[in-house]
């Protein structure tokens, strides 16, 4: 008697939106660090997606996304991006309570402290930041998940999944 075909082994989900959020992070115009955010509805209906950018109503303008200071120049990239997880939050347009957010970097304290106040219920993200212009206290933003309930944890892209990683090799 012949074996019953088995269906394919689905992959994890939590991997699958990451995934995504680094397809997202793609479309980032920033020419150095592009970050992408998914949020996902408890019950995986609904969807949000954000990646690092002006407002929708400012135009990109090349010298503004190369000028890292704001000494002189009319904007530096720093004084109009709003990071990834502004953006998705912003786009879903619902009450955010319960879901969960998936972002391609480690969440600034400023983004952190915006999560939380949404009820936003865990936070999954892939990369560590270690930057000069964006100091990140980890500690501290990590304090703040916990004291609030919110799950924070580091969930890093394997191998297998840089093919599809726009950020390879930038930082
Ligand atoms: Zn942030």
């Amino acid at each position: 008697m012949a074996e019953r075909p088995t269906l394919p082994k689905p992959q994890d989900w939590d991997h699958v939106m990451m995934r995504m959020a680094f397809v997202i992070a793609s479309m980032s115009k920033d020419p150095t660090t592009r970050v992408g955010a998914v949020l996902v509805s408890p019950d995986r209906t609904r969807i949000s997606v954000g990646y690092n950018g002006f407002p929708r109503q400012v135009p990109d303008v090349v010298d503004w996304w190369h000028n890292r200071d704001s000494d002189g120049a009319e904007f530096s990239k720093y004084d109009l991006v709003r990071h990834a997880e502004m953006n998705a939050i912003t786009q879903a347009k619902t009450d955010l309570a319960g879901w969960t957010l998936y972002v391609t970097h480690h969440p600034c304290m400023e983004c952190a402290k915006n999560i939380v106040a949404e009820g936003i219920a865990r936070v999954f993200y892939a990369r560590d930041i270690r930057s000069i212009t964006m100091p990140i206290d980890h500690r501290k933003i990590s304090r703040l998940f916990e004291i609030s309930g919110v799950g924070f944890e580091q969930l890093a892209i394997d191998a297998s999944d840089r093919a599809i990683d726009p950020l390879q090799g930038i930082q």
